[in-house]
């Protein structure tokens, strides 16, 4: 990267939201069934398909690096007992629909889902068909620990209707592999993706990591192209989150091995330059797709959305969340599971919604949220434009984009009348300009995560 924009951007690195929604988590507040259920009652058939969203905590072993909701766990017994769990939350939430709904989007998120044994995934599956009307054309997406894909697995997937996966690659440098506790070898990566392309499941999402322990320039490099050979659709390129005050086991990730913030900055530019050059085009702040992915549609016919996994075109106005920790996407708000497996079972088996926070949204917080989408997913936002159509004055938040102006001044924003958009080679500064439209943004040290 070069020099000087390098350290244009690193002035202005601050400590913000990822925003995968708005309001974000950490502002959600308590909430029960008797919050949720209301919601779930005045959902309409005819409004279109949801979506559904599957967590399954449970991971083999822990990745150091680590920032999602799981539980390692050697024994099965644990992960058998969740899914009658799961199955039992399924069934009460679909008592409460006044109608019977249609599906058009599933993904199985976690913790590692391809932990589950063939015949509990096919019991999830059989479970949601069931309830729920799957559209014939549903996207019906897994992440999968590549080191757990099986035949079997793979066979099961596709007899259930998979036809997307993501695999956690992070590095492929031996080295980096150590220190964050993630062995897995180029060839363990390729033979899953073999496994699953025999079976015709063909839409293959990579997760690649910049900011990781011991992790050279090289090793950024290197790793996208080991990727570039295996043809994924999509590839998410996301920076290490160093929080051990909040993720306990990264204490095992020594300080002094992270590269610093210039170093990920020139990671995350070797990696992309590497993926562009193998024909991917960039999408938002930190994906990459091939040509003719569906997802470059969205993003240029302006249809791209952000959801807690990241980008998707996924349009589905409703997002049912399932297991624990997982958040749901209601027209009146969020709602979200308890985190603690403790809680979540206690409600599931007394017969309660295991609803545990949440948040309505107000008109402000509609209206911010969709410059905030807007910022994340195009990298620019017509404010006046997103003013105007919320019945709002479109000088309103002036205040917000004159103070802007010191980043146009170096050369990483543009402020164009009441547009303001980030240029493509300082992406990481979107979520700082994203920042400045939150209402509830406080910069309190150690809440959010550094934007380069
Ligand atoms: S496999 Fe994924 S979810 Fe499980 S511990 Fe590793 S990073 Fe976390």
């Amino acid at each position: 990267m070069d020099a000087a924009l390098k350290q244009k951007i690193l002035a202005y690195n601050a400590q913000v939201p990822r925003y995968t929604s708005y309001p974000t988590a950490p502002h959600f507040n308590e909430m029960d069934a008797a919050g949720y259920v209301p919601w779930l009652q005045t959902l309409d058939a005819a409004a279109g398909a949801v979506s559904v969203y599957i967590h399954v905590p449970f991971c083999t072993e822990m990745c150091w690096y680590c920032g999602c909701h799981t539980t390692a766990t050697k024994r099965y017994a644990p992960v058998e007992d969740y899914v009658s769990l799961l199955l039992r939350e399924m069934k009460m939430v679909a008592a409460q629909l006044p109608a019977r709904l249609s599906v058009s989007h599933i993904h199985f998120g976690g913790g590692s889902p391809s932990m589950l044994h063939p015949e509990d995934f096919t019991r999830i599956m059989q479970t949601l068909r069931a309830l729920f009307d799957v559209t014939a054309d549903a996207e019906i997406a897994i992440e999968a620990d590549p080191r757990g894909i099986t035949h079997d697995r793979a066979e099961n997937y596709a007899a259930m209707g998979v036809n997307r996966a993501s695999f956690g690659i992070q590095d492929f440098s031996p080295a980096v592999q150590a220190a964050i506790n993630r062995p897995q070898s180029y060839d363990v990566v390729a033979r899953a993706a073999e496994k699953l392309r025999a079976f015709g499941i063909n839409k293959l999402n990579f997760d690649l990591m910049y900011g990781l322990p011991r992790q050279m320039l090289g090793d950024a490099a290197e790793t996208a192209r080991l990727a570039m050979t295996l043809s994924p659709q999509r590839v998410a390129l996301f920076g290490y989150a160093h929080v051990p005050w909040m993720k306990k086991h990264m204490r095992l990730i020594k300080d002094e091995d992270l590269p610093d913030a210039g170093l990920r900055l020139d990671q995350f530019a070797a990696a992309e330059e590497v993926m562009l050059a193998a024909g991917m085009a960039a999408v938002g702040l930190d994906h990459f797709c091939m040509a003719g992915d569906d997802m470059i549609a969205a993003r240029d016919g302006k249809k791209l959305a952000r959801n807690f996994q990241g980008y998707t075109t996924d349009s589905a106005p409703v997002l049912l969340g399932f297991g624990l920790s997982s958040i749901g996407r209601l027209p009146q708000g969020f709602v979200q599971n308890a985190a603690h497996i403790t809680a979540y079972s206690e409600a599931v088996l007394a017969g309660q919604m295991p609803a545990a926070r949440g948040c309505e949204i107000n008109a402000e917080d509609s209206l911010r949220g969709e410059i905030i989408s807007d910022l994340m997913c195009y990298l620019a936002a017509d404010v006046g434009a997103i003013l105007g159509a919320h019945g709002r004055s479109a000088g309103d938040f002036d205040d917000v984009i004159a103070g802007l102006s010191g980043l146009c001044a170096d050369g990483l924003a543009v402020i164009d009348g009441r547009r303001v958009s980030v240029l493509p080679e300082a992406r990481q500064m979107v979520r700082v300009l994203a920042a400045r439209f939150d209402a509830y943004f406080t910069d309190a040290p150690k809440r959010h995560v550094q934007a380069a």
